[in-house]
């Protein structure tokens, strides 16, 4: 397997799980949700980003680039351009980045180590994220998880759950809790706006319940996708059926939007909003008056 490609290692993050925690981004990932506002994070191979409201139009970009694949406006013309990366550093201004390296796990310990203060300090620790990170190559996985648990490192997975279950079976003994996210529970929805149909991600995560794994439930909320109230009550009824320590609920937002313009991608959000803050709470309130404990956020 392909060996893992990591875009970002995000420090004092407090938004991944309980307490201040490094989070760990992986590239790749088998959904394509609409609103996704990583799409940096989809592709398993590195890509090139390209920051045009800081590019000075100097061409040095264009001038070493192999391909041919840098148009007038010095934008990476996608059908040429093979993410070599050579322009990435002819340009002194920033305005272009590769997204995605792989680091060696010692190298990837070592950096989430440098702050194991304020992990204990706070209750928080490592999160592993994505993309997904359990279709990563799983001997890298385990190797990483071994090493933070062995340096007694509280390690969380943010996971979309649509993997075989065998990946779960191999990674549990080294993970302290599952942020399981909890998307559409019509399936044929689901398909439409992520990609694929739901049963997979459903019955792993009764599954993970059933090995009594800690899951913390992660519901993205986007107005005119999933806010409706069949939808809603549908997610309570499924929640019946397992024991989630946790349910965040995350209020869309669209901030990702200018992440798809630097890969030349459009983002169709015309049929996505942002929840009301009222409809957030009362939401919120509903979840909690079933017995969870509900925040909205991260
Ligand atoms: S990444 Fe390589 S192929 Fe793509 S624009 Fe830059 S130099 Fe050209
Ligand atoms: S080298 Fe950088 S600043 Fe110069 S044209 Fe290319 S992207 Fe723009």
């Amino acid at each position: 397997m392909a060996q893992p490609q990591i875009f970002n290692i995000q420090k004092f993050s407090i938004h991944d799980g309980d307490g201040i925690r490094t989070t760990i981004f992986f590239k790749g990932c088998p959904l394509r949700c609409k609103w996704c506002h990583n799409p940096e994070s989809q592709r398993f191979s590195p890509e090139l980003l390209f920051y045009s409201e800081r590019c000075v139009g100097c061409g040095a970009c264009k001038a070493v680039c192999p391909h041919d694949a840098i148009n007038e406006r010095m934008e990476p013309d996608r059908t040429k351009c093979v993410n070599c990366g050579v322009c990435v550093d002819a340009c002194h201004y920033t305005a272009r980045e590769m997204a995605g390296k792989f680091i060696p796990v010692r190298e990837v310990v070592r950096i989430a180590l440098q702050d194991t203060m304020f992990y204990e300090e706070s209750g928080g620790g490592v999160t592993l994220s994505g993309g997904e990170v359990m279709v990563q190559d799983l001997d890298y996985l385990l190797d990483l998880l071994k090493q933070l648990k062995r340096r007694g490192i509280h390690v969380a997975i943010d996971t979309c759950g649509d993997v075989p279950f065998e990946r779960f079976e191999k990674v549990l003994p080294y993970v302290d809790v599952f942020l399981y996210d909890l998307k559409l529970m019509d399936s044929k929805k689901h398909e439409y706006y992520i990609g694929v149909p739901n049963e997979r991600i459903l019955e792993n995560l009764k599954k993970l319940d059933e090995r009594h794994a800690a899951i913390q439930i992660r519901i993205p909320l986007i107005e005119g996708v999933n806010c409706d109230e069949e939808n809603i009550a549908a997610t309570l009824a499924f929640l019946k059926q397992i024991h989630p320590v946790k349910v965040n609920l995350l209020p869309y937002h669209n901030t990702g939007k200018s992440k798809y313009e630097r890969l030349q991608q459009g983002y169709a959000d015309e049929e996505m909003a942002t929840p009301s803050k009222e409809w957030m709470e009362a939401t919120r309130k509903r979840f909690e008056d079933e017995g969870y404990q509900t925040k909205i956020g991260g």
